[in-house]
């Protein structure tokens, strides 16, 4: 258990039972799963493992409630939403704590999560406002065209473990803001923070059964009668992309409506043109936030030939000098891996370059003790048939491989199944542009490593996804166009 002097009440405080129909109760026959601190590997608490039946009860009175809520002014679903942005504020250092007892990641980084997350609720609050239509003349003069927007109906959000807050605000407020009701099933490691979030909006009046929340150790079991109910009108999945395709399979069977945030394996290219300092710091940002452990985080390096012996210095220096620990003590700059399998496979990936032929300049390894620590690391020398190239690291590794011309690295980066972001680092306008249009991802950090932003649309191409969350595009998401053939 943390020695933060707030860990114990905070814990204390969180809400551990099923969120259903607006109540708060147990499991069917009082089940609970536990959940772990990975900083220590200690069992936290309990909280209650929702079953099948569980499950159906919280699309029960998503589906009983969606009618009330599509037809609620969206000056009241605005509002709601403005009380949860506003909530979260003030409840950030609580939420953070928590996150940070149940994930790993530093407290800076909580609260850094904290604010980006209730962003969806200030952002989708306006938005609630904006849902509009129009009517015009057909071509042929004889009729009208009428169309108008509408909630899809009850939706089912699966999240996962590495943004806790963030990856369900995401969702939670274009629905409230377009009038969907829904079921969500958090990550197994991280239902805490989901519980939190589902205590604040019902603190900012949220009706009940608008949003159930049903943590389950069964996720599959759970899930797939929920993906086959014809009620259910959409899924949004954000996790890995194995999941994402088998979901994707179930939904086929009702032609149900999805949002697919899947993997990523971020290209992050660096011209010698680029200002060093800058791409040196920012790297910093895109391959350490979260530990690695974020779909948009760095995968791999490819930096241009005659800076890349720089840069991976440069780097080094930086890495070197992070502290490992609790997220919750202070002075620590990068916690533990969520589990003992991510830090597996994170080994594996960094023996299968090393024996390949990489170099690592720093780290390399496993820290030893407990918890699920991985030391940060630069490889240098990395040969194109490492696997951390192509598969996704989810751990705090840079590896770095060079290029000699700006076809090379446009090819490099795109040489993927994956698409949801690349970085690019270069003082040249025509070939920030040139390279941006070449690159085969969704977004695009321009001499920046952090693209998230709630007014953003944020999502991937190819293997990555499908439909976009937040910006103007994220509310399209959970709307249906109906289109009114008008004979006058
Ligand atoms: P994951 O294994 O795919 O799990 C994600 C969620 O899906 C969890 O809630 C999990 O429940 C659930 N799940 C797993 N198998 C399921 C099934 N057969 N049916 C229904 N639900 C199922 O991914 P993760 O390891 O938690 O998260 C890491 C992945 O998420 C990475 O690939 C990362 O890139 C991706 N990600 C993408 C974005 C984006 O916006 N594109 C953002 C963040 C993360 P359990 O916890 O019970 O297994």
């Amino acid at each position: 258990m943390s020695t933060h002097p707030d860990a114990r009440r905070v814990l204390d405080a969180a809400p551990r039972q099923l969120y259903v129909g607006g109540a708060w109760r147990d499991a069917e026959g009082g089940s609970t799963m536990v959940v772990e601190d990975p900083a220590t590997g200690e069992t936290l608490c309990e909280v209650a493992d929702a079953s099948v039946a569980d499950g159906t009860a919280a699309l029960d009175a998503a589906v009983a409630a969606q009618r009330d809520w599509a037809a609620t002014p969206p000056n009241e679903r605005s509002e709601v939403l403005h009380r949860a942005f506003t909530l979260m504020q003030e409840r950030s250092d609580d939420l953070a704590l928590l996150m940070t007892l149940e994930m790993g990641k530093s407290l800076a980084e909580s609260k850094g999560e904290i604010a980006y997350a209730a962003e969806f609720f200030r952002w989708f609050s306006g938005e609630a406002l904006r849902i509009d239509g129009y009517f015009k003349q057909a071509g042929n003069g004889q009729s009208r065209v009428l169309v108008m927007k509408q909630p899809v109906g009850p939706c089912l959000f699966i999240t996962p473990w590495n943004f806790p807050a963030a990856m369900g605000t995401r969702k939670i407020a274009p629905a409230v803001a377009a009038g969907c009701t829904m079921v969500v099933k958090p990550a197994e490691q991280t239902p805490l923070s989901m519980l939190a979030l589902a205590r604040l909006l019902e603190d900012a009046g949220l009706p009940p059964s608008v949003l159930n929340v049903v943590p389950t150790s069964s996720s599959s079991e759970l899930a797939k009668p929920l993906i086959a109910d014809p009620r259910l009108r959409k899924l949004s999945f954000t996790g890995s992309t194995p999941v994402g395709r088998t979901l994707i399979a179930q939904a086929s069977e009702q032609v149900l409506k999805t949002s697919m945030e899947l993997g990523g394996n971020a290209p992050f290219v660096v011209f010698e043109d680029a200002d060093l300092d800058a791409a040196v710091e920012q790297a910093m940002v895109a391959k350490m936030r979260n530990m690695g452990e974020a779909c948009t985080s760095a995968n791999r390096f490819h930096v241009q030939e005659s800076v890349a012996e720089e840069f991976a210095a440069r780097l080094t220096e930086k890495m070197k000098s992070l502290t490992l620990g609790h997220g919750a003590d202070e002075g620590t700059d990068v916690g533990p891996l969520i589990d003992a399998d991510q830090r597996g496979k994170v080994a594996e990936l960094v023996d299968d370059a090393v024996a390949k032929g990489a170099t690592a300049l720093t780290g390399g390894g496993v820290r030893d003790g407990a918890g699920y620590f991985f030391e940060p690391t630069v490889l240098t020398g990395v040969p194109t048939d490492a696997r951390l190239l192509k598969e996704e690291i989810f751990g705090p590794v840079a590896p770095i491989a060079t290029f000699t011309t700006e076809e090379e690295a446009i090819a490099a980066a795109n040489d993927t199944e994956y698409g949801l972001v690349a970085y690019l680092f270069t003082r040249d306008l025509s070939r920030a542009l040139r390279v941006s249009e070449a690159l085969e991802t969704g977004m695009i950090g321009l001499n920046q490593g952090l693209v998230s932003n709630a007014g953003a649309p944020f999502g991937g191409v190819k293997q990555s996804g499908l439909g976009r969350e937040g910006g103007n595009e994220g509310i399209a998401e959970y709307l249906e166009t109906k289109y009114v053939a008008v004979k006058l």
